[in-house]
C-alpha cells in the first residue's frame, strides 16, 4: 500500500524543454508563456466555449506536465471516454505553439481515426484559442488535414498505420504520439519510431484501450511506471485502487470497511519500476460518467468489454490459435532432412525478413518444404539468422547456397520491409522463382498480380487456415527437439477480436516473435501457388 515514498512526483516544467532563442525572423514576442502545459491549457484553451479546468480532473494534470527528461516516454492506458484524444491533442498544441520548429507525427490504425483526430481535436481546438490560432494564420504556414505547418516553424503530421507503416516512413519527428495503439500492428511499431532518430527531444507518448494481455499496449504498461489512481478510504484509511473489486451493489466502496469511497480523493500511486512513465485511467475517476452507468454497462458489456472499456484493464478469453500440445503431435516428420533426403520432390521455400536490430529484434528465418505425402505438407528444415548471419548482406549468400543445395522449386518471402532483399534473390533466381506474400485487410482470401508475381493476402483468413491445417495434420514439422525452438513462435500467437472491423486479428507481443510461423506459412502458400491451389488465384 502506498506510503509518502513511493507518491507519484510530477515531472519538470514545460520550458525545461525550451531550446535557447532561435535567431528566427518572425516575432513570437506574443506567444511566450512561461509554466507548465496544464498551466497553458488553463489560461489559452477552450473546452465548450468555457476555459479548460481541471477542476475535478486533477489525474489529468501529471499526464499533461510529463515532460523530458523524467517522462521522455510515456504509455496512457485508458477506458473509452476518458479525454484520451483531447489529451493528445492538447500536448501537441501546447508543444508546438511554445517550442519554435517543434516537430510532432501523430498516427492511428485508419485513416478515419486520423481525419477525425486532426479536424475534431487539434483543428477545431487551435480555432477556438486566439492565442494558439495566431500562428495557424499566415502566408507560411498550411493547414492540411495531414500536414499543418505552423508560423513559428513548428510542423503537425498526420498519418495512419495498421498493417504496413509505409505512409510513416521520412517523416522527422521531435514527438511521437501513437493513438490506439492496441490495433496497431506491434512489428510496425519500431519503424514508425524512426521518425525520432534525429530528434534531440524524442518524446513519445503511446495511448490506447487494453484487450488482451498479449497487446502490445501490456508490453510498453510491463516496462513503465504503472501509476493508478489510489483512492483513500475516508473512514478506515485503507487505500483502494480503482478495479472491479469497489464496485459495489450501490456505490463505489472502500474494499476493506465498504464504506462508500471518492475518486475525488485519490491520487497517482507508482506500482511499478519502468523507464516508461505509466497511468491508468478508468470510468470509475472521470467525473462524468456515474456509479449507475458503470453498473448499468457491467450488465450490458461482456466481461472482456466491461474490463477494457470501462476499468481500463486487460482481459483474457483464454483462447490460444494453437496449443503445444497440438503442435507436438504434428511433429512427426523426424529430423531435419539433408538435400539427398528430398531429390525428386519439388522444395517450397519461405523467408520472413528481420532486421536482427533494436529492442526486441525480429530476425530471418528460412523454413523449407514439400508435399512427399500429398495431401500432407512436410515442413522439413528451418534456420533462423542470428549472430554473424543477422547481417542482412550475407543473408541473400546463404539463401543462394540453401536453395541450390535443396533446389528449390519456388520460394515466399514477405514483401514490405523485405522488398529490396527479395529484388536482389530475384536478380539472382528469376522472377519466377520468388513470389512476395504482402498482408492486407480484404474480404477475399487472395489476390493475385501477375505482373511482379506478387500475392495480397488476407492476414487474418490465411493465418486462420494454416492453424487450421495444422491441427487437422494436413502440415506436419520435424522432431519436436529440433523444432521446438521455432514452434514457440507459433506457441507466440494470440487471436482478439476487434469489435472495429468485425473480426479476429492474430497478435503477438513485441519480444516474443512470430517470425518462424510466418516463414512456415510462406512455404506452404508457396507449395499451394505451384500446384494453383490457392483460391482465386488461376
Ligand atoms: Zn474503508
Amino acid at each position: 500500500m502506498p506510503t509518502e515514498l513511493n507518491t507519484y512526483q510530477p515531472g519538470r516544467l514545460l520550458e525545461d524543454l525550451l531550446p535557447p532563442p532561435d535567431p528566427i525572423k518572425i516575432d513570437l514576442s506574443a506567444n511566450t508563456f512561461r509554466g507548465s502545459v496544464s498551466e497553458f491549457v488553463e489560461k489559452h484553451m477552450l473546452i465548450d466555449g468555457k476555459p479548460f479546468s481541471f477542476a475535478r480532473r486533477e489525474y489529468l494534470k501529471p499526464i499533461y506536465d510529463e515532460t523530458y527528461p523524467k517522462a521522455q516516454r510515456t504509455i496512457l492506458k485508458c477506458a473509452r471516454q476518458t479525454e484520451k484524444s483531447t489529451s493528445l491533442a492538447m500536448k501537441q498544441l501546447a508543444y508546438c505553439t511554445l517550442v519554435p520548429w517543434f516537430k510532432t507525427l501523430y498516427v492511428s490504425p485508419s485513416q478515419m481515426q486520423t481525419r477525425q483526430f486532426s479536424s475534431d481535436r487539434v483543428r477545431a481546438n487551435a480555432e477556438r484559442s486566439p492565442f494558439v490560432h495566431r500562428l495557424f494564420e499566415g502566408k507560411t504556414v498550411s493547414d492540411q488535414v495531414f500536414d499543418k505547418k505552423l508560423l513559428n516553424g513548428s510542423s503537425m503530421y498526420f498519418r495512419y498505420a495498421f498493417l504496413h507503416p509505409d505512409r510513416c516512413r521520412g517523416i522527422t519527428a521531435d514527438m511521437l504520439c501513437v493513438d490506439e495503439i492496441q490495433d496497431i500492428m506491434t512489428d510496425n511499431i519500431p519503424v514508425i519510431r524512426e521518425c525520432l532518430s534525429h530528434s534531440m527531444h524524442k518524446l513519445e507518448l503511446y495511448s490506447g484501450t487494453p484487450k488482451t494481455s498479449s497487446n502490445s499496449i501490456e508490453f510498453y504498461w510491463n516496462k513503465s511506471t504503472q501509476n493508478e489512481w489510489m483512492v483513500k478510504c475516508r473512514h478506515c484509511g485503507n487505500w483502494n485502487m480503482l478495479d472491479i473489486s469497489v464496485i459495489l451493489d450501490k456505490y463505489m466502496g472502500c474494499i476493506r470497511c465498504q464504506k462508500p469511497i471518492y475518486a475525488i480523493d485519490g491520487q497517482w500511486v507508482t506500482t511499478h519500476d519502468g523507464d516508461w512513465e505509466g497511468f491508468r485511467v478508468s470510468q470509475l475517476m472521470v467525473p462524468w460518467v456515474s456509479f449507475s452507468e458503470v453498473k448499468q454497462k457491467q450488465k450490458d458489456y461482456s466481461t472482456a468489454k466491461f474490463h477494457n472499456e470501462v476499468l481500463g484493464i486487460p482481459y483474457d478469453s483464454g483462447v490460444k490459435p494453437i496449443t503445444e500440445a497440438q503442435l507436438r503431435t504434428v511433429c512427426t516428420a523426424g529430423p531435419i532432412k539433408l538435400p539427398d533426403q528430398v531429390r525428386g520432390f519439388p522444395v517450397f521455400a519461405g523467408i520472413d525478413w528481420g532486421s536482427g536490430e533494436g529492442e526486441t529484434p525480429s530476425y530471418t528465418v528460412l523454413s523449407l518444404g514439400a508435399f512427399f505425402k500429398q495431401p500432407v505438407f512436410t515442413i522439413f528444415y528451418c534456420k533462423r539468422f542470428t549472430g554473424p548471419d543477422a547481417d542482412l548482406l550475407k543473408q541473400i549468400g546463404i539463401l543462394g547456397q540453401h536453395f541450390g543445395m535443396y533446389q528449390v522449386t519456388l520460394a515466399g518471402a514477405d514483401w514490405g520491409y523485405g522488398h529490396y532483399q527479395n529484388m536482389q534473390l530475384r536478380d539472382a533466381w528469376g522472377l519466377d522463382h520468388v513470389a512476395e506474400f504482402e498482408y492486407v485487410s480484404q474480404n477475399i482470401p487472395v489476390k493475385f498480380e501477375a505482373s511482379n508475381f506478387r500475392f495480397k493476402l488476407d492476414r487474418t483468413t490465411v493465418m486462420s487456415n494454416f492453424f487450421h491445417e495444422i491441427i487437422n495434420k494436413k502440415i506436419e514439422f520435424f522432431d519436436w527437439e529440433q523444432f521446438k525452438t521455432f514452434g514457440i513462435d507459433f506457441l507466440n500467437i494470440d487471436c482478439e477480436y476487434s469489435e472495429n472491423r468485425n473480426k479476429m486479428t492474430y497478435l503477438h507481443m513485441p519480444d516474443k516473435p512470430d517470425d518462424s510461423f510466418h516463414s512456415c506459412l510462406y512455404a506452404w502458400l508457396s507449395g499451394n501457388a505451384y500446384y494453383k491451389k490457392l483460391p482465386g488465384v488461376y
